[in-house]
């Protein structure tokens, strides 16, 4: 194989591999849209828009919740059991808040040993990125090689904590909040406009002693989820108890994941949520591209240093500073 550069590949090379599900390619390709190089970011781009028409087709379901609500445990189970029945499972975790090293890449797979050895399943820990916006970028470049290379379900993981939801919600067709059964207090600290945005719940760990409290919760929360606006006028999201370690209650989520599919598609509505999707990722790449070019502008120059400078030591109001920098520059 002909290698340009340490771990580059031609992009015959890598559209080759990919539309032959070769794993090892995947990752190569995945690790070319994450770099920051931008001979990188050519390349990427010429790979994508070779792969571009054979991507679209799977089912994207993103999964969310905090810490220790039992994230990997779940997407275990359900990526074995979609594996057993036929299916090609991508799994894409979203955590920019940890800078994930190689540790806790293999941290990652421990995590999911069992999904990690099945030849159905392809796991991919955390994209590195210093920005949200810049994750989610790689994201959604990652879930199209994933497609190319012949994955049916992507599920992208992320940890619940505010406002990676939000994006993650752009580029999935399903969203899962697993949640945990409290003590009475289900719907404390827990973010309204995460529960409003998900268009399913489950209560994680429904075993043992936790069966009844997850149950309470269930109730909780189906009456909560009345009393709030859902993310879809067409689809009262339902709300599933589940144990991932007896590997109960997740062939049910998963059906009715596939029934708000088969029905969304039929309404057209799954359509124009993509198209819609495809609109805000145009607006991000717009927007990453002013803000950089205006960036190393704005650094560029020692006339803006200058002003720059007046504003910090207060001798000049930033509305000002920003009309003559900006007056300057176009
Ligand atoms: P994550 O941080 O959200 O990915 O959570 P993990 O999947 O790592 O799970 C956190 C803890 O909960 C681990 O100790 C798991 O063994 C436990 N756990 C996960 N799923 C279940 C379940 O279905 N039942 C029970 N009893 N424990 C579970």
């Amino acid at each position: 194989m002909q290698y340009l550069g340490k771990n580059r590949l031609s992009v015959n090379e890598y559209v080759k591999g990919l539309l032959e599900g070769d794993v090892v390619i995947l990752s190569k390709a995945l690790s070319l849209v994450e770099s920051h190089l931008d001979e990188d970011q050519v390349l990427s781009l010429k790979v994508l828009n070779r792969i571009f028409p054979k991507t679209g087709q799977s089912l994207r379901v993103g999964i969310t919740g905090v810490p220790g609500v039992g994230k990997s445990t779940f997407i275990e189970a359900l990526g074995l059991y979609l594996v057993d029945n036929g299916h090609k499972v991508a799994v894409l975790t979203v955590d920019p808040s940890s800078q994930r090293t190689k540790g806790s890449i293999l941290g990652d797979k421990t995590r999911m040993e069992r999904l990690s050895k099945s030849s159905g399943a392809f796991i991919r820990p955390s994209a590195a990125g210093n920005s949200l916006g810049g994750v989610a970028h790689h994201t959604r470049e990652s879930v199209l090689l994933c497609e190319a290379a012949g994955y049916d379900v992507i599920l992208v993981e992320t940890v619940g904590v505010g406002q990676t939801e939000t994006l993650v919600r752009t580029m999935v067709d399903f969203f899962l909040l697993l949640m945990i059964a409290g003590a009475g207090d289900e719907l404390q600290g827990i973010k309204k406009g995460i529960i409003e945005m998900a268009d399913g719940l489950a209560i994680t760990k429904a075993d043992g002693e936790n069966l009844k409290p997850a149950l309470q919760a269930q109730a909780i929360y189906e009456n909560a989820l009345h009393l709030l606006t859902p993310a879809n006028s067409l689809w009262q999201p339902p709300v599933f108890t589940c144990s991932a370690m007896k590997n109960e209650g997740i062939d049910k989520i998963w059906k009715s994941i596939e029934s708000y599919i088969s029905l969304m598609h039929e309404n057209g509505y799954l359509e124009t949520h993509r198209q819609e999707q495809r609109l805000k990722w145009l607006q991000e790449c717009i927007q990453r591209s002013i803000d950089g070019h205006l960036e190393q502008k704005l650094h560029d120059s020692s006339k803006i240093n200058h002003l720059r400078k007046e504003v910090k030591q207060g001798k000049l109001l930033p509305p000002q500073a920003a009309a003559v920098m900006l007056s300057k520059l176009f």
